[in-house]
């Protein structure tokens, strides 16, 4: 049945979990957190699809890619997953020599169907779903549970949703520490985990908060981070109170 393996490389914890839920319902995988294991995989064993985050510690997705092309080995697809990117994105990711180019937070019905053509050597030219718009103002986008349910039981679904939650709050108060000592290169560290984190699972207004505290560190911005930290914790309260609410979330 699982005749087909997928090498995962990701670095953020949450999302490695997710996509080996997801792809462990059709494929066999392996998995690595960044591009030199990636690359140390790839020579112990064949795959028959890669899916390569970008941005990752030690050897980014984009080196990594171009070592394994290089190992002139079996030659699987590699399919390159990064946030918030457009279509004009996905033709530079492609021009630099990946074989497809997912956005995230990936919806996982197209997320499957991607790999699955890919794995199957399918290569559409255009081949951008159309993305539904989530709908920002409210707390948990529905469609992303949906859709996580097609392919995984309601208990890993919780389980999902639990880790995102002790996950956040071990996040804010790193934030928080980072904040006392000034140290604000880490704390755009800290609060990127937690965009990435929310916008995967759909928690909006979490990653709404997250998404500005990022750029207004960016803009080096001297506001009061304190408060904006405070202000994104609430946010995860509410989100909590919110996932308690049996007829919110059912699964
Ligand atoms: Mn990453």
């Amino acid at each position: 049945m699982k005749s087909k393996r997928v090498l995962i490389v990701e670095d953020n914890d949450l999302n490695r979990k997710l996509f080996e839920n997801l792809i462990g319902q059709l494929w066999g995988y392996e998995s690595a957190s960044n591009g030199k294991e990636a690359v140390e995989k790839v020579k112990q064993s064949d795959f028959d699809l890669i899916l390569m985050d970008i941005q990752m510690p030690e050897m980014d997705g984009i080196s990594a890619m171009k070592e394994i092309k290089l190992l002139g080995k079996t030659n699987p697809p590699i399919v390159a997953i990064t946030a918030f990117a457009d279509n004009g994105d996905r033709d530079t990711f492609l021009k630099q020599g990946f074989d497809e180019f997912i956005a995230k937070p990936i919806r996982p019905r197209e997320f499957l169907e991607v790999l699955e053509r890919m794995i199957q050597g399918g290569r559409l030219e255009s081949a951008n779903p159309s993305e539904e718009i989530a709908e920002m103002d409210k707390i948990l986008d529905l469609s992303v549970v949906k859709q996580l349910m097609k392919y995984n039981s309601p208990k890993i679904i919780r389980s999902v949703f639990e880790d995102f939650i002790r996950e956040s709050y071990r996040l804010i108060n790193e934030s928080q520490a980072q904040v006392k000592a000034n140290d604000f290169e880490e704390l755009a560290k800290t609060i990127h985990i937690i965009k990435g984190n929310s916008g995967t699972l759909g928690a909006n207004r979490i990653y709404t908060q997250a998404f500005n505290i990022e750029k207004q560190l960016k803009d080096n911005l001297t506001i009061n981070f304190e408060e904006k930290i405070q202000n994104l914790e609430n946010e995860i309260r509410s989100f909590q109170d919110f996932l308690k609410e049996e007829s919110n979330f059912t699964p």
